[in-house]
């Protein structure tokens, strides 16, 4: 069969089975299994292709037919115009994270250190660590599997010198303060998963999308806690769901978060939220008085 033909079949044969995108999906496919770039194909789209690569096309078309996500299938996701690694347990980085990326890098300076919760394939903090030099990072999750998928990508990608990644539930393996905390955390109410879409709800971890009951478990962990872990005036950056804002924001305002933000994805869908600890702890109340006092009428209380 000529390469032309057998794109063509692909593209039917995933159109079949009721994939969305099928003609994009049909020419990653044919791009991974023959190697060939966009360019190559429409220089030999006339020669026959030969067997082994049709039924090699054919077989990884079967498991897309299946639904299985087609980053699971190549083994790739790019993300921050990084190639990251990706495996059924990790999370396929999202357009929608690279929000979190852009506006955690605003605060980040050389010589930081910055914590990534929940951390999956590690798609966050290698970018942020690619892109502000002299940033140390420690990524954290509770899927080993996980974290090895994260040590590799971090190494392919020239900053696991930067790079240490611990095994535990959330701050659990954690020690130290930090500059900077961001996370991508599981936020999907529990009811909603089995509504997603098949790639998503079949195929990839349930523990990376399990937000509990209401969706905002993780961030109530995460932010009471959060404290313990950031240095004074120590920023923490959460991806958020688009309906998670206000409630998200509330909850790191009542545990003396200051200068909370929200940040919009490329859909103008709310995406990010942030804010840091005071730079000084407030005063205690008491001790206000006496201040003013003191300076009024000159004598101690
Ligand atoms: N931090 C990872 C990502 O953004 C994984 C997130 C998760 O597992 N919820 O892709």
């Amino acid at each position: 069969m000529k390469y032309r033909e057998l794109l063509i079949k692909g593209t039917e044969t995933l159109r079949h089975a009721g994939i969305p995108d099928a003609a994009a999906d049909g020419w990653y496919l044919l791009e991974y299994v023959s190697g060939m770039s966009r360019n190559t194909y429409f220089l030999r789209m006339e020669e026959e292709a030969p067997g082994e690569l049709c039924d090699a096309y054919g077989r990884i078309l079967e498991k897309r037919c299946a639904r299985i996500p087609l980053q699971y299938i190549t083994g790739e996701q790019e993300f921050m115009g990084l190639t990251f690694l990706v495996n059924e347990h990790v999370l396929v980085p999202r357009q929608d994270t690279e929000t979190l990326v852009e506006q955690a890098e605003k605060k980040l300076l050389s010589g930081m250190c910055l914590l990534d919760l929940c951390t999956g394939s590690g798609c966050i903090l290698i970018s942020l660590l690619a892109r502000v030099p002299g940033v140390i990072g420690l990524g954290t999750d509770i899927s080993a599997e996980a974290l090895e998928t994260a040590e590799k990508n971090a190494d392919r990608l020239g900053v696991g010198d930067r790079a240490r990644w611990t095994l535990g539930d959330i701050f659990a393996p954690v020690e130290g303060r930090f500059d900077v905390i961001v996370s991508n955390p599981p936020y999907i109410r529990r009811e909603d998963i089995d509504g997603l879409m098949p790639e998503v709800a079949d195929f990839e971890p349930r523990e990376a999308l399990d937000g509990g009951r209401d969706g905002l478990e993780f961030y109530r962990r995460i932010i009471s806690e959060a404290p313990e872990y950031l240095k004074e005036g120590g920023w923490l950056f959460f991806e958020i769901g688009c309906d998670q804002a206000e409630d998200v924001t509330a909850l790191m305002r009542e545990t003396g978060f200051v200068r909370t933000e929200t940040a919009q994805d490329l859909s103008g869908l709310d995406r990010v939220v942030y804010g840091c600890l005071p730079e000084k702890p407030e005063k205690a109340c008491v001790e206000q008085i006496r201040e003013i006092s003191g300076y009024s009428s000159g004598c101690k209380m």
